[in-house]
Formats: structure tokens, sequence, C-alpha cells
């Protein structure tokens, strides 16, 4: 882990006073000290090719392709002893990246999960890295091992996408993003500038409790789930509750958002929101334009592929799998990875607003509006509810089970090595995260049923909405 990441972790476990002091010497710090040079670079770069030609940006996201395939080839057995099969030398690799990616055959959650050690690296060890995982309607999660500099880099795609909506380096947000917040129910972050809230207790009388606290901080936008974003306008229906003025925009992301919501959030709130789509696997990233309500994917970030349902390229207007092979992850490469979301692909170039990205509209995703209710009938969101927790390792797959508001069972399919202790620690680590809202029980199955149609449901939910 990069050493201006582990200070930041650090920062994060201290008390919240110490860090308040600390977070007052920060302001005086420059910000490319704070975020350093990888996030410098990388916001140039995203600025410089912002506007390049088709053939431009087609030529440098080819470049960047060359140089992962050739990295795949050369450090992992999995795409080496694939490339050798079908007769593909570093040479075709240097000349022609993008056929040699389309004769490459897709990855897969699970093709990954059952050969980490083929996918890795061998320099893994040289390159600073961390060990993250990720979850989604399969309700298996996937371990994986990613660049430690990811962080930086991402951060200046992401401050760059919300810049459309007037985003900068001195903006204010208010975060309903699934932080843990011990003690008064709200905590100021200095450092990103945030001053966040409990997704956990979204209660009439949490949310009258923090309105005022809300509007104190003059934030300049709202970042939160979809589903938060419209547990919150629900709650401003009721009591007639308003924004700060000095909010520019809501931004939404990382779940599912269903036809109306939008609209909804915008009318309630009087603010426009503004969404992207991005995965933890960090192949893909798309902000929406400043224009219009398309997604566009950037190409300095990942070569996408918008695969149809016979596997073939998707023309504009079709219905296609969002399939990505991302250049920040060198310890272990995903090359052709099928994300399990699905979108409607527009094409290579938006009207609206002049760049060569490619544009696409209507996203499902792998994270759905599903929720849990707490003791006072709260709702609590399946995004704010996932753990990137090793705990989980020993097991295949979960899912909650909710009759009665306040109470869930945790259904646990293990995995070979499973024990009572991790099942204990799984339990007491959601107890933990939900601070008394719902009470959990983890329990083993040995196995969790499909729907009726054959989904995968995070949540087996009795309790009607
Ligand atoms: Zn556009």
């Amino acid at each position: 882990m990069e050493a201006r990441r582990k200070l930041y972790n650090a920062y994060g476990m201290l008390p919240y006073q110490l860090r308040v002091s600390l977070s007052h010497i920060s302001r005086i710090i420059p910000f490319k000290y704070l975020y350093g040079e990888k996030y410098i670079l990388m916001r140039n770069r995203i600025k410089e090719t912002e506007y390049l030609s088709v053939r431009e940006l087609r030529d440098l996201c080819s470049r960047e392709l060359a140089t992962i395939l050739l990295h795949a080839y050369k450090t992992t057995a999995y795409y080496r002893t694939q490339m050798f099969d079908k007769g593909i030398t570093e040479k075709a690799i240097i000349q022609s990246p993008d056929e040699v990616l389309t004769a490459l055959a897709f990855t897969s959650k699970r093709s990954i999960a059952e050969n980490v050690a083929e996918f890795l690296s061998s320099k893994k060890d040289r390159i600073p890295h961390d060990y993250v995982s990720t979850g989604g309607t399969s309700g298996e999660p996937l371990y994986f091992y990613i660049d430690s500099s990811r962080s930086a880099k991402e951060w200046a795609f992401v401050e760059d996408q919300w810049s459309r909506v007037g985003f900068n380096t001195e903006s204010r947000r208010i975060t309903f993003r699934g932080s843990r917040i011990r003690g008064k129910g709200w905590e100021d972050d200095w450092i990103t500038k945030e001053r966040r809230f409990s997704s956990f207790e979204l209660t009439d009388e949490y949310l009258k409790r923090i309105w005022p606290l809300l509007h104190e901080f003059a934030p300049h936008y709202i970042y939160a789930y979809p589903s938060t974003g419209l547990s919150l306008c629900q709650f401003m229906e009721r009591s007639g509750k308003t924004l700060p003025v000095t909010v520019n925009a809501v931004l939404l992301g990382s779940e599912n958002i269903y036809e109306g919501q939008r609209e909804y959030i915008e009318n309630v709130s009087g603010k426009r929101v503004f969404m992207w789509y991005g995965h933890s696997e960090k192949l893909v990233l798309a902000g929406e334009c400043e224009h219009a309500n398309y997604y566009h994917a950037y190409p300095q970030y990942g070569y996408v592929e918008f695969i149809n349902d016979r596997g073939m390229p998707a023309q504009p207007g079709e219905f296609s799998e969002i399939v990505g092979t991302g250049f920040m992850n060198t310890v272990m490469p995903f090359i052709r990875y099928r994300t399990g979301d699905y979108c409607t692909y527009l094409g290579d170039h938006c009207p609206k607003c002049g760049r060569n990205y490619h544009i696409f509209s209507d996203v499902r995703g792998r994270w759905t509006q599903e929720v849990l209710y707490g003791q006072k009938r709260n709702v609590i969101c399946m995004s704010a509810i996932n753990v990137h927790s090793k705990t989980f390792r020993n097991v295949f797959r979960f899912q909650f089970f909710q009759e009665a508001p306040g109470k869930a069972i945790l259904r646990l399919v293990p995995k070979q090595g499973f024990s009572e202790s991790n099942r204990k620690t799984i339990e007491n680590e959601f107890n933990s995260k939900f601070t008394g809202n719902v009470d959990v029980t983890a329990i083993v199955v040995d196995d969790i049923p499909l729907t009726k149609t054959g989904k995968f449901k995070f949540i087996d939910q009795k309790i009607e909405r």
C-alpha cells in the first residue's frame, strides 16, 4: 500500500477530536501533496486527451491495451498459456492489440475465482498492492489483488467527471455512502471535505436531528447511493425539508436507478442528479455528460467492449453486456472480463458534448436496490450493507432473510475450511456495522435457491415495501 494511503488510513483510526485538529492543519497543505503525483499526472492526461478525434483516442487506447496484454503475456500463467495455444506472439500484441484481444476468451468472476494463482503476475511482490473483494447479484464474493496506485488515479477520473457539474478541489460534500459512523451520528473529514452521515439509520427522527447539521455545512454536493437519495427525498417530501441553496447537484452511483427515480429525485430536491457507472474491479468508469444522461466511458481508464447476447460486438441501440479490460491492475490483470452489468450501447461519439468516448444508457447492473428494514422500519440499502471483508473468504454464497423489521438471518453457504469462528466473526461484523438497527443472526445452510426466474437475490425480503 502506498505511504500516502497508509497515512490516510492511520488518520481514519485516530480518535475523532485528534482527527479534527489534524484536519485543520491539512487545509494549509497544497492539494498536490495530499493526492500525490500519480493523481496530478492522470488529471493532466485526461484533460489533454478529452477532445481527441475518434482515431487518436482509438490509438491511445490500443497502446494502453498493448501494454497490459504484453504484461499479461510475460508475467501471468493464465494469459500466457492461452496466447501461446493460439499462436499469439509478442510482435502480434505490439502490432495489433485489438485483434489479439478479440481472439482471447472472455473471463468472468468464476474463471478468475477458480484460478486466482494463474491470474497473478509474477511481478506481484514488486508492485504495491491491496487485497479487495467485490460482490454483486450472484452473491458470491470475488477476492482479488489490485495495485495500490489505483486509488489516486481513480480519484483523478472521479473528480474529472464530477467537474462536469462544477465540482472542484474546494467542493464540500455531504455523504451517505455506508460509512460506519460512531457516536453522535455524523463526522467531518476535512481531508476529503466531507461531512458523513449514517446510511443505516435513515429514520425520520435521525434525519430531523441531522438536517440542521447538513445545512450548517453548506455543502456543494450530496453524495449517495440512488436508493439512499430516494429515501432522503421521501423524507423531504414528508417533512417539507429542503436542501441547502449551496448544493449544485446530487451525485449518485454504484447502484441501479430505475424508471422515474431520477425525475422524482430531481423534482423533490430541486437539484440536478449526476450519475456514473463504475465497479471495484476498476475496468470501466463512465460518468454522465454535462448535457445529457448518457454515460461516457473513459478511454484512458480501460478498454471497453459491448457484447450482445450472441457474443458479438453490439451495434448502436443494442442491449449488451459491458466487458472490460482494465489498465490499472497490473498485479492481477483482468482482460475481457464480463462484468455482469448490462446497458444499451449508443455509439463512439457524443453529439451533445463532442467527446469521442463510447456512450451508453439504461445501465442494469449487479447492484440492485434491495433493502433491509431497521427496527423503526428505516430503509437500509444493499450497497451500504456490502462489506469488503476477508472473513468472507470461506463463504461461497450469502443471503439475508428478513421477516420482521430490526431482525435478519444471514444465510451462509460455506466453502471448505469454514469454521464456527468464521461464522461468529461475520455475525459480529454485521452487528457492529448496523449499530443496533438490525440484529443479525448468521446460520450455515447447504444451499440458497434462486428465484422462480432464476435470479439470485441478496435479500430474501418478506416485508412489503
Ligand atoms: Zn456528451
